[in-house]
């Protein structure tokens, strides 16, 4: 029941489709074709989107750890003028404190900044008490008699500082570059990278200020902090061989490779050169050959291609993630134009299919029905038409052409078949037609030549054609136009009078019998000859064709009967009913 009701539904939805000018199937297929190209248009957008996302995201996400790393590295860099506060001379003091205050500043904006990049503002909190712990210790020194400056003071004030970097570092530069690579493990690199770049800016500022601590009184390294200094020299160098061949690497950025060559001829060259002879000399002579002061600023001269490479880094990195975004929603934008594009052209070719290949099909169908049913179409081929539906119009107006030429034909024939071809005249068959096309509204004449036999005895068969022909031909004449006349078979003749007078049949009867009689028949040049004819009349209008005959034969006997050439009408009968004359069977010539 079911499966019937769905059937049904199913022939139902393909008519309606049919209505509307398109073929169940191809409208099916292209739905089809039109779903998949969708479907395979959002996967590919939807990667698109998904990719540029990404991109978008990964960018942003650079961008922040460059925010975050950037604060590190200011609060590194805080210590240079702290310890240059804390060793100058009492007559630098007050540049020196403005140098220092000045870099308090950027700290500060910086820790700011890395909240605002998604840096944990209670970790921050935590890293700007353990940064003002170490300042108030700095200031302490600082402000303090310059002749009561104790080293272990210093050391103290700086490596409280370095706890600022610690925790910093621990807790929020590790922590966020997690967070990203476990978003994005595609980013382990390049926040590796940038990690180890910071932190080589840490570990080269902390050498440094381990040694000025011991500058600034002028003392012998002990053996923990020279064991310290190699402990950063170690890390440094591994750092390095760490990062050298991402950023000296030959196919790398130019800019990034100069700044890489300026840290390796700067601060691994000369630098750590000036703090291996200053440990040297302090290991000879029990001091340093330099004073906190000079040697601070020849050192922090060499550290600066450092913070210039570490800069250069995060700038290109940046710069290439955004570069990544921005090409990810060109390819996002230029997906969906194209999808667009595409979906465009197939409804358009679904279109033009439609309109040049399945309407043009569905009209020659028509055509062909048309022509079936006997109708005659206009042509419609013309030069426009894609080859084969021009092809199917031509073959069309071909058909149409033979169709006409043969309906032509068939109605010759069936003249033909209606004519007798002798006289000329309807044969029976003709004549049958054309008394039902009477509707019965008629009389009937029927006529037979006198002793014929004799004719053709005396003269010939072809001299009896003539006599036919030429009696035919009269009755013609005299008849006219209403009358319909056939040769029954022989000698025989039948007139259908369709005059509406009652005696019109009578009257025609015997005008021609009286025709007849005087009429000369030409045989040849010189003889002619006269012949006569017997008519019986049926004026009974409304009787079927055979009663109709079978009364005129009747009469016509009579006439034969009473001595030929007259006229004799069949008795009238009113009771019958009017009805329609039916066809009588074909008989051979009475
Ligand atoms: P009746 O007065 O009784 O009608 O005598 P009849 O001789 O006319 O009648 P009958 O039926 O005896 O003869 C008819 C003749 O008509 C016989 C046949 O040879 C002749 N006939 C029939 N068809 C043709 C025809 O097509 N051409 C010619 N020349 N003669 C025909
Ligand atoms: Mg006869
Ligand atoms: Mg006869």
């Amino acid at each position: 029941m079911a499966l019937t009701a769905w059937h049904r539904r199913i022939v139902t939805g393909r008519k309606r489709l049919a209505a509307f000018g398109i073929t169940p199937s191809l409208f099916v297929y292209s739905a089809l074709a039109v779903v998949c190209t969708m479907l395979l248009a959002v996967s590919a957008i939807s990667r698109a989107a998904s990719t540029a996302s990404t991109a978008r995201m990964n960018a942003e996400q650079i961008s922040g750890f460059a925010v975050i790393f950037d604060a590190a590295n200011y609060i590194s860099a805080e210590r240079g003028p702290a310890n240059n506060y804390m060793c100058s001379p009492a007559s630098d003091g007050e540049t020196a404190r403005e140098a220092w205050l000045a870099a308090q500043r950027k700290t500060d904006q910086a820790l700011t900044a890395a909240i605002q990049a998604g840096a944990p503002p209670r970790a921050i909190d935590e890293v700007r008490g353990q940064l003002s712990a170490g300042r108030k210790l700095v200031a302490l020194v600082a402000e303090g008699r310059r002749d009561n400056r104790r080293p272990i003071d210093i050391q103290f004030a700086v490596t409280t500082m370095f706890r600022a970097w610690d925790l910093y570092h621990s807790e929020i530069t590790v922590q966020s570059g997690l967070d990203i690579i476990t978003r994005d493990p595609g980013l382990s690199a390049v926040i590796l990278q940038g990690t180890a770049l910071s932190d080589m800016r840490e570990y080269a500022g902390r050498m440094g200020s381990y040694l000025i601590t011991s500058m600034a009184a002028q003392e012998k390294i002990s053996a923990e902090k020279l064991q310290t200094i190699r402990g950063l020299r170690a890390r440094l160098d591994d750092s390095w061989r760490f990062l050298a061949p991402a950023v000296l690497g030959a196919d790398g950025d130019a800019m990034l490779r100069q700044r890489a060559l300026e840290v390796q001829r700067a601060f691994f060259g000369a630098g750590v050169q000036l703090v291996d002879s200053e440990i040297a000399y302090n290991f000879e002579q029990g001091r340093f050959s330099l004073d906190g002061a000079s040697f601070s600023a020849r050192y922090m001269k060499l550290l600066t291609p450092l913070t210039e490479l570490r800069n250069t880094y995060l700038t290109r990195l940046v710069a290439t993630y955004e570069a990544r975004k921005t090409h990810a929603t060109m390819a996002l934008l230029r997906d969906g134009i194209i999808t667009f594009i595409l979906l465009g052209l197939l409804v358009g070719l679904m279109l033009k299919v439609r309109k040049r290949l399945v309407q043009p099909l569905l009209q020659g169908v028509d055509d062909v029905v048309a022509l079936a049913d006997g109708r005659m179409t206009e042509t419609r081929e013309h030069k426009d038409q894609i080859y084969e539906i021009h092809k199917l119009f031509k073959a069309i107006a071909v058909l149409q052409v033979r169709l006409g030429e043969r309906a032509e034909l068939t109605r010759q024939l069936e003249q033909l078949a209606e004519t007798d071809q002798l006289t000329g005249l309807f044969n029976r068959r003709g004549f049958e037609r054309r008394a039902m096309d009477a509707d019965g509204a008629a009389q009937l004449i029927v006529v037979d030549i006198d002793h014929f036999k004799t004719v053709n005895d005396q003269y010939g068969h072809p001299v009896g054609d003539m006599v036919l022909r030429q009696v035919a031909q009269m009755m013609t004449q005299i008849a006219g136009t209403d009358a319909v006349i056939a040769r029954l078979g022989g000698e025989e003749f039948a007139i259908l009078c369709e005059k509406q007078q009652p005696r019109a049949a009578i009257l025609l009867a015997r005008r021609l019998k009286k025709h007849l009689e005087t009429m000369p028949l030409g045989i040849s040049n010189q003889e002619s000859l006269r012949v006569t004819a017997s008519f019986g009349v049926s004026v009974d209008a409304g009787l079927p064709l055979t009663e109709h005959l079978k009364r005129a034969d009747d009469a016509l006997y009579r006439a034969k009967a009473d001595g030929r050439n007259r006229v004799r009408i069949a008795r009238t009968t009113k009771t019958r009913p009017r009805t329609m004359y039916m066809p009588v069977p074909l008989s051979p010539a009475a």
